[in-house]
């Protein structure tokens, strides 16, 4: 057969199956909860960012069918033209609201709102200062800015504060972009400390709490909240797909801010406003975290338990295939074990065990682990089922001694 300008993607293929990096997916079946449907096998859910159950609560699905019965499924258009709606305005109001800020922009997705805040504040004279494991959207928002981008250690104040020493002053805008609650590590940045030095560098901050929105804080607005730095000038982002059950992102500050992110944010000028459906089952999702506390306490006393039933699996049943439990503050909570081979192992086993768990390799990590996140819907039953299995099939495929 003749060769064809596109050979190249088989070759490329061939090099990921290669690597072992090849991913596909698989469907789950059922509505979004703590139990869903893989492959006809009942699997209890631990991969989910539905943090607080809400993706599956018949209050956000009556919005939404109520929104299409209004306004049809299509926002129609770009929000400056045809796509802007009321809801639209009652949603930016809600969270400007619930965030203690001047106003809010939604978007139509977390990853769109990265991408056009970032290419919006910063440009090639400007300077962007990134904690090293920062979520991939800011990654390329970052690239698309077109500003000069380092990285710094992870959560290390340390090697921010040379890097602005180093390099500030040949910068004309300055901003530091870091999660809140690292995505793939559980844990949380060191938000006062960055505030400070930002303060005495003369820099911007935008924080991602895509994982931090309805989790955190004694309002569930996120981990400014928790961290107690509501008051501090901040570009706060995060999404409406996690812990609020439904699809959308936002930004949110000051008034000036936010008008100017209208004006000049491309990822929101020139795309489709977010649907009626979406747009409503949010505005839903933020008035049941707010007058429902209890989803929260019941999401964290499930994080504590199953935090120190790892712990103690981990210490009273050392295996070579379970290595420690990385340091969390949040509903992620990660195993880590020696290699991809082995997590990619463990995570078949557990499946096969009725338990969906994330196997998270290289690159997408450091360190290959088991990724779980926790719900305020499991039942505390699962979660030592959980645990139980864990240690089951660290024991069985150490016994076997070899692995793939
Ligand atoms: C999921 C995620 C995003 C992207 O949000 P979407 O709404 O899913 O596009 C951005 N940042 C972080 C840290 C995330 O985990």
């Amino acid at each position: 057969m003749a060769s064809t300008a596109y050979d190249w993607i088989h070759q490329s293929l061939n090099t990921i199956h290669k690597a072992h990096w090849y991913r596909a997916v698989e469907s789950l079946d059922g509505k979004a909860g703590p139990v869903m449907t893989c492959q006809g096998q009942p699997v209890v859910n631990f991969a989910s960012n539905d943090y607080l159950g809400l993706a599956g609560d018949p209050r956000l699905a009556a919005a939404a069918i109520a929104a299409i019965q209004t306004y049809g499924t299509g926002s129609t258009g770009s929000r400056l033209l045809s796509g802007h709606r009321d809801l639209h305005r009652q949603l930016e109001a809600a969270i400007a609201n619930w965030k203690g800020t001047e106003d809010a922009i939604v978007f139509s997705s977390g990853y769109l709102a990265n991408i056009g805040t970032l290419s919006a504040l910063v440009g090639s004279r400007d300077l962007i200062l990134a904690d090293q494991y920062n979520h991939s959207s800011l990654i390329s928002g970052a690239k698309l800015s077109g500003a000069k981008v380092q990285t710094y250690q992870h959560c290390s104040i340390q090697d921010l504060q040379q890097q602005l020493a180093a390099g500030r002053s040949q910068a004309r805008r300055c901003l530091i972009v870091t999660d809140s609650v690292f995505s793939m590590d559980g844990d949380l940045c060191p938000l006062v400390e960055i505030l400070d030095l930002a303060d005495a560098y003369d820099c911007m901050v935008m924080v991602d709490e895509a994982h931090g929105t309805g989790v955190l804080g004694q309002t569930g607005s996120g981990a400014v909240e928790a961290l107690g730095c509501r008051h501090r000038p901040l570009i706060q982002m995060g999404t409406l797909s996690k812990a609020l059950g439904s699809l959308g992102g936002y930004v949110t500050g000051p008034a000036h801010l936010i008008d100017y992110l209208r004006n000049r944010a491309p990822s929101w000028i020139y795309t489709t406003g977010l649907s009626p459906a979406d747009t409503a089952a949010a505005l839903a999702a933020i008035h049941i975290v707010q007058t429902e506390p209890q989803r929260r306490d019941r999401l964290w006393q499930n994080v504590q338990q199953l935090r120190q039933a790892l712990q103690l699996l981990i210490a009273a049943s050392p295996s070579p295939r379970l290595t420690s439990l990385l340091p969390s503050d949040s509903p992620i909570l990660c195993v880590e074990a020696p290699d991809a081979a082995t997590v990619t192992q463990l995570g078949q086993r557990l499946k096969v065990a009725g338990f969906l768990v994330s196997a998270v390799r290289p690159p997408t990590v450091s360190t290959s682990r088991l990724r779980m996140t926790v719900m305020a819907t499991h039942e505390p039953l699962q979660l030592r089922q959980l645990v139980k299995a864990l240690q089951t099939v660290a024991i069985a495929s150490s016994a076997t001694g070899h692995l793939p």
